[in-house]
C-alpha cells in the first residue's frame, strides 16, 4: 500500500500546488487523482517516485518511508507513462520496450523476448517490433508506453493522463486494454486525469482534486456519483449522475420472460401468433435463438407476424454482464420498449419491458442506500 500522509509540495516561487493531502492507496487496484488543471495531480504523482520531494510529510510504501530507499531502488519499482508517451525517438519499439530491462542488465535476447511478450499482452502486432516511434499511430505508441513501463514487472504503475492526447475510440480502446491487464497482472496503478468520465470508468477509488491541492472526496465511483461530498464535487462530476450511477448495477437479477419469444425457420412465410395483455410484442428470434425483430402490433392482432414486417429489435444486452444502465438503454431505444437480453452468444435468453428495468433500477438504488432505511422499512413490513 502507498500511504500519502498530510503532504504538502510548495515550489520555490511559493505556489502550494498540494496542500496537506493524505491518501491511502490500495494494491492492486485503479487509484484515479482527478481535477481541474493546476490542481496539483502530477505534482502528487511525481511525489510518489521521487520526481518531486514534498515540503512536507511522509510518502509510506509498505510501511516504510521512501526517503530511506535509494532513489534508484524505488524507481525500479514504479513504471512510469505519460501523455504523448515519451518514447526514445531514434530506437526501435521493441528496444524501447526493453529499456528497462537491458538497464537491469538483461542479456539483449531476454530483454527482446520480454519485450515481444509485452507487445502482446498489450495489444501490438508483433510486426510492430523493428519499427520507430514516429511509424505508429497515436494509440500505439500509448501502448508501447505501457509496455515499457511494465518491462521489469514493477508492483507499481503511476501513469500521467496517458490516453490524453488520442481521439475518443482510441481512448475507450486503451481503456478497455488497461482494465484487462490490471485484472490479469493485478498492479498498484496511480492514474491522473482531468476526465472525469475517465475516473469513473477506471478508478476503484477516485481522488477528487480541487484547485490550491486540496483533496475535495475520495470514495470509489459508485459513491461519488450516489453522495458527492460538496458543490465543488458536484459540479465537477457533470449531469446524468443517476443514469451513470446505473453503470454500477448488474442486470443479472433483471426477471427476463421468455414467454414473447418465437423461434421461426429462415423460410417461415408467416408465424401464428397472438399477442397478449402480458405480452403485447413477441420477439422473433432464428432458430439458432438470434434475434430477428418484433412482431408489429397490428400483425399480432390480426393472429399472424409477416417475416418481412419485423421491427428492429436494437441492440440487445448481455444478461448478467452489461448493466442496469446498459439494459435501460436498449428499452428506451426499442421500438416496442422491450429490452432484448442476449447470452455470451449474442443468444436470446429472455425480454424485459421498460416497467421492470424502473423496478429494479428503484430496488437496487434501494438496496444500496448507505443508511440502508429501505431495507428496514421492508423488513418491518
Ligand atoms: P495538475 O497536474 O493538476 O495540472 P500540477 O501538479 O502540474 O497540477 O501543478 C499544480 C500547481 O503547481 C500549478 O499551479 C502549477 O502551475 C504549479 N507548478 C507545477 N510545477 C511547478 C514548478 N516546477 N514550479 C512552480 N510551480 C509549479
Amino acid at each position: 500500500m502507498i500511504r500519502i500522509d498530510s503532504v504538502t509540495k510548495r515550489y520555490p516561487d511559493g505556489t502550494v500546488a498540494v496542500d496537506r493531502l493524505s491518501l491511502e492507496i490500495p494494491d492492486r487496484s485503479i487509484t484515479v487523482l482527478v481535477g481541474p488543471s493546476g490542481c496539483g495531480k502530477t505534482t502528487t504523482l511525481r511525489m510518489i517516485n521521487r520526481m518531486v520531494e514534498p515540503s512536507e510529510g511522509t510518502i509510506l510504501l509498505d510501511g516504510v518511508d521512501i526517503q530511506q530507499q535509494p532513489v534508484n531502488t524505488l524507481r525500479r519499482s514504479m513504471g512510469y507513462v505519460i501523455q504523448n508517451a515519451g518514447l526514445f525517438q531514434h530506437r526501435t519499439i521493441v528496444d524501447n520496450i526493453a529499456t528497462v530491462p537491458r538497464l537491469l542488465g538483461w542479456s539483449k535476447q531476454k530483454a527482446r523476448a520480454r519485450a515481444a511478450e509485452l507487445m502482446e499482452r498489450v495489444g501490438l502486432d508483433s510486426a510492430l517490433a523493428k519499427r520507430y516511434p514516429y511509424q505508429l499511430s497515436g494509440g500505439q505508441q500509448q501502448r508501447v508506453g505501457v509496455a515499457r513501463a511494465l518491462a521489469a514487472d514493477p508492483p507499481v504503475l503511476l501513469m500521467d493522463e496517458p490516453f490524453s492526447a488520442v481521439d475518443p475510440v482510441v481512448r475507450k480502446g486503451l481503456q478497455d486494454e488497461l482494465l484487462r491487464i490490471q485484472e490479469e497482472l493485478g498492479k498498484t496503478i496511480v492514474f491522473v486525469t482531468h476526465d472525469i468520465d475517465e475516473a469513473i470508468k477506471l478508478g476503484t477509488m477516485v481522488a477528487v482534486m480541487r484547485t490550491g491541492g486540496r483533496l475535495a472526496q475520495y470514495a470509489p465511483p459508485a459513491e461519488l456519483l450516489t453522495s458527492p461530498a460538496d458543490p465543488f464535487v458536484e459540479d465537477f462530476l457533470g449531469t446524468d449522475r443517476g443514469i451513470r450511477r446505473l453503470s454500477f448495477f448488474p442486470s443479472g437479477q433483471l426477471e427476463l420472460l421468455t414467454a414473447p419469444i418465437v423461434a421461426v425457420d429462415a423460410d417461415a412465410e408467416k408465424i401464428a401468433a397472438r399477442g397478449s395483455a402480458e405480452v403485447p410484442h413477441l420477439l422473433v428470434t432464428d432458430l439458432d435463438g438470434k434475434p430477428l425483430g418484433w412482431g408489429e402490433p397490428q400483425d399480432l392482432t390480426a393472429g399472424e407476424i409477416v417475416p418481412e414486417r419485423l421491427l428492429p429489435h436494437g441492440r440487445p444486452f448481455v444478461h448478467g454482464k452489461d448493466s442496469l444502465r446498459a439494459a435501460l438503454d436498449c428499452a428506451v431505444l426499442s421500438p416496442t420498449g422491450w429490452a432484448v437480453g442476449v447470452d455470451g452468444t449474442g443468444r436470446v435468453v429472455g425480454v424485459v419491458s421498460q416497467q421492470t428495468i424502473a423496478e429494479a433500477i428503484r430496488h437496487a438504488h434501494a438496496d444500496a442506500h448507505p443508511d440502508g432505511r429501505v431495507d428496514e422499512v421492508k423488513a418491518a413490513g
